[in-house]
């Protein structure tokens, strides 16, 4: 009989935002009454800028000519994308990347767990904890780990790294030598970053220890304070150990349109062999391309207009940050993040659990937000509230919570 990949078998169940939406359910239809509001969401509710629209509608035109109309995408992505993110991500950084170490894609989530297609199953992992469970989880499926303890969730073999409280939520090196470190700046959940000097020590130590860092820079475009590195490539060295994530989701509105990309040095190397080279293979085996109409709306958001419209949308969200920040902060509570990130990592008052606090602010204030254990045992005690809604829904529901 055939065989299944049984790794898929170790995967826990997803039961964070079923578990959420099934007591949100149960809430609402208990008090039909009640306006919900939601501050859970890692959705953005912005339309798309306008000058994306366009370039989107010009795209469908030439679609309709045989003249103009275009079929698969050159591998990695057209040269007018791929050029304009070599212009305004690296170079006007200071960061020398070229265009054929730019890999066009349909966003951050299928990169971040299809990159581990490039390295072997014996690799061992290291994930910050809480974090974005994609990184995981696909490392469960391709075998890299062993099973989940029961008690606590953790995966055997996965060296975890706890971001918590007393580290300003920064993970510290771990005793044992991890192969391939996966890090998130801006974070997700906890919505902190780390200064450029504190990331320089990890691309040092990733050199020193022949490990790889596999960058999600998904959020980069939140970061409002001087001395953070906006790409993993403003350290020195990184182009010898990191590969870099990005999407155009939350810097353009783009969760529902899909734009990515990957970004793999040529410098990148394990012994003789390039790392863009084997991604190369393995996107142009798997992957078709990013659909064209997409690639010129991404264009459109280097543009002078598109990069006016797109800035303008996260300082909406970031105004909904502040808010929350700010009125939580007057109430009393212990707020993190929410200055370089549209997180908002809340300390559950007088040591309620994760989802008690859940409970507690659906109940008594109709506030939905999302269980900090839900992202890994050291989110526990802690409870991510996003900057993604509407300016006035965020204003009433920070006004409820501080009258609880
Ligand atoms: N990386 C992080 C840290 C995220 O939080 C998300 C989405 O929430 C993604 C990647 C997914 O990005 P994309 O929409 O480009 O797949």
């Amino acid at each position: 009989m055939f065989r299944i990949n049984e790794n898929y078998l170790k995967l826990q169940g997803s039961y964070l935002f079923s578990t959420i939406a099934s007591k949100v359910a149960a809430y609402s239809a208990a008090n039909p009454q009640k306006d919900i509001l939601r501050l859970g969401i890692g959705d953005v509710t912005l339309p798309l800028a306008p000058a994306v629209i366009n370039a989107m509608k010009e795209a469908v035109e030439e679609m309709a000519h045989p003249e103009t109309f275009r079929g698969y995408a050159p591998d990695g992505g057209y040269e007018f994308l791929r050029s304009a993110i070599c212009e305004h991500d690296y170079r006007s950084r200071g960061a020398d990347i070229g265009i054929d170490e730019i890999f066009v894609s349909d966003g951050a989530k299928s990169d971040s767990g299809n990159i581990g297609d490039i390295f072997g199953v014996q690799n061992r992992i290291a994930v910050c904890d809480p974090v974005y469970p994609v990184y995981l989880d696909t490392n469960v499926m391709g075998g890299r780990t062993g099973q989940a303890d029961p008690a606590d969730g953790r995966y055997e073999g996965v060296i975890y790294l706890p971001c918590t409280e007393e580290s300003g939520f920064i993970p510290q090196f771990p005793s044992e030598r991890p192969d391939i470190i996966y890090l998130c700046f801006p974070n997700n959940p906890t919505g902190m970053t780390i200064p450029k000097s504190e990331l320089q020590k990890w691309v040092d130590y990733a050199l020193e220890n022949e490990s790889v860092i596999i960058y999600d820079a998904a959020y980069e475009a939140y970061i409002r304070e001087d001395g953070i590195a906006h790409t993993i490539y403003e350290c020195e060295g990184a182009q010898k150990c990191a590969i870099e994530l990005r999407s155009f989701s939350k810097n353009a509105g783009f969760t529902g349109t899909r734009l990515g990309f990957t970004v793999v040095p040529k410098q990148l190397m394990c012994g003789e062999v390039s790392l863009n080279d084997l991604w190369a293979r393995r996107q142009s085996t798997k992957f078709n391309g990013a659909p064209y109409i997409v690639q010129r709306a991404g264009e459109a958001v280097y543009s002078e207009e598109g990069r006016r419209q797109t800035r303008e949308q996260v300082d909406y969200y970031m105004r909904n940050a502040a808010c929350i920040l700010d009125g939580l902060k007057a109430a009393g509570y212990t707020v993190y993040g929410g200055v370089n990130a549209p997180y908002i990592w809340l300390k559950t008052p007088g040591q309620m659990t994760s989802w008690e606090f859940f409970d507690h602010l659906l109940e008594r204030a109709a506030v939905v937000g999302t269980p900090g254990s839900g992202f890994g045992p050291a989110g526990e005690h802690f409870f991510r509230l996003t900057a993604f809604g509407s300016y006035e829904n965020t204003k009433a529901a920070v006004e409820r919570i501080c009258r609880l």
